[in-house]
């Protein structure tokens, strides 16, 4: 029989999560509201300390991540996600704006601990847990480039005299931009283009650190809701970032939107997730980041030769076509085969 009692693992950690969020975030949330921009230092400090001592965001390589002395933890069923989904309603219940303070393992690192290179993690992920508390954050959203990310014209262009990448262009909400780049020793992934004539094909992330000449925040969005959390404009104007900054690899030639090799190029692997996501709650992933998940579900269909789109996707959660017959990503391959029929993507 069905058993929907909370696991114990996840009460447990609600309890703790519900504490947090009564003494913590519901006491001052009026007031961070009230005094937008100003940051909930105490609070983000005791999370910092609080993660670090529960080992660390999930993204930090495991030599990045502080040691934990005492017996080996207990393994539990794979319940991450249930447990995510529970916390994260947790502290938003106690403010949404506060939850999205907590220090590292933000949108940037995501993309850092999905598709960097061993290297790559080694640089960035570590100071998330630092001494210190550090943001990461994503920019990818331009004045005229919001669900249709295929009109970002950021441009990244190398010079090869230097070997720098130079970033030019303005992003638009960016969410913990200021917390990442003026308030922490954080970092940025920006998405520019290293040649617009080729779309889509020319686009490329890049990791930009607080500090770094050439980017600033220029401006602080005051918002309706969720003030608490900085939301930012940010330029780049003759940025000099080092070419190992380019997320993938060394020569960004594995994050091309069209390759169809195995590669784990960022865009592959994350939007073959997260077109795990949309069977799954696609409502919520467009409702949210509908440019980023545009971008790719487009490029995950590609990668499958499947003929669905997003726009496809879109009339299908509107129930104005049937969805089409699911694939296996791996087809080629007899084993994954057999797997694809439970993996559902
Ligand atoms: C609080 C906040 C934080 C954000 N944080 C970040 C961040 O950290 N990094 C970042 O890069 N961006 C961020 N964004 C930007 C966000 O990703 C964009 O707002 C989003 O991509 C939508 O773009 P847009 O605002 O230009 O709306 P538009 O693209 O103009 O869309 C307007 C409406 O049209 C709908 N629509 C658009 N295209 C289609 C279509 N083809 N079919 C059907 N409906 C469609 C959309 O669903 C939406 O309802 C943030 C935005 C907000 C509000």
């Amino acid at each position: 029989m069905i058993n929907f009692e909370t696991p114990k693992p996840i009460a447990q950690i609600n309890n703790v999560v519900e504490t947090v969020a009564v003494n913590m975030m519901r006491p001052v949330s009026r007031h961070f509201d009230e005094n937008e921009h100003e940051i909930p230092w105490e609070y983000i400090n005791f999370m910092h300390q609080a993660v670090k001592s529960m080992g660390g965001t999930s993204m930090a390589p495991e030599e990045a991540k502080p040691k934990l002395g005492g017996p080996e933890k207990k393994k539990y069923p794979p319940i991450a996600y249930q447990r995510l989904a529970h916390m994260v309603e947790m502290l938003s219940w106690g403010d949404a704006g506060m939850y999205l303070c907590i220090p590292g393992g933000l949108l940037g690192s995501a993309a850092v601990a999905a598709t960097g290179t061993t290297e790559q993690k080694k640089r960035f992920l570590p100071r998330l847990t630092g001494d210190k508390p550090a943001f990461d954050a994503m920019a990818m959203t331009e004045p005229q480039a919001g669900s249709d990310t295929s009109a970002i014209r950021a441009t990244a262009m190398r010079d090869s005299a230097t070997n720098e990448w130079i970033l030019n262009g303005e992003k638009i909400f960016v969410t913990a931009g200021h917390k990442a780049m003026v308030d922490s020793e954080g970092f940025t992934v920006v998405w520019a283009s290293i040649d617009l004539s080729a779309g889509r094909a020319g686009m490329r992330a890049f990791v930009v650190e607080s500090g770094t000449p050439g980017c600033a925040v220029t401006k602080m969005e005051h918002k309706l809701g969720i003030r608490v959390s900085d939301t930012v404009s940010m330029v780049f104007q003759d940025c000099r970032i080092p070419f190992e900054n380019i997320l993938g690899s060394n020569d960004g030639s594995d994050f091309c939107f069209h390759s169809r090799q195995g590669t784990s190029s960022l865009v592959k692997r994350g939007a073959y997730r997260q077109l795990g996501f949309y069977h799954d709650i696609i409502d919520i992933t467009i409702g949210v980041e509908v440019g980023v998940d545009r971008l790719n579900a487009d490029i995950a269909y590609q990668d499958r030769g499947d003929s669905c789109s997003y726009e496809r996707h879109i009339a299908m959660i509107k129930n104005l076509v049937q969805p089409p017959a699911i694939k296996p990503i791996y087809r080629l391959k007899p084993v994954a085969k057999i797997l694809g029929r439970f993996v559902v993507l």
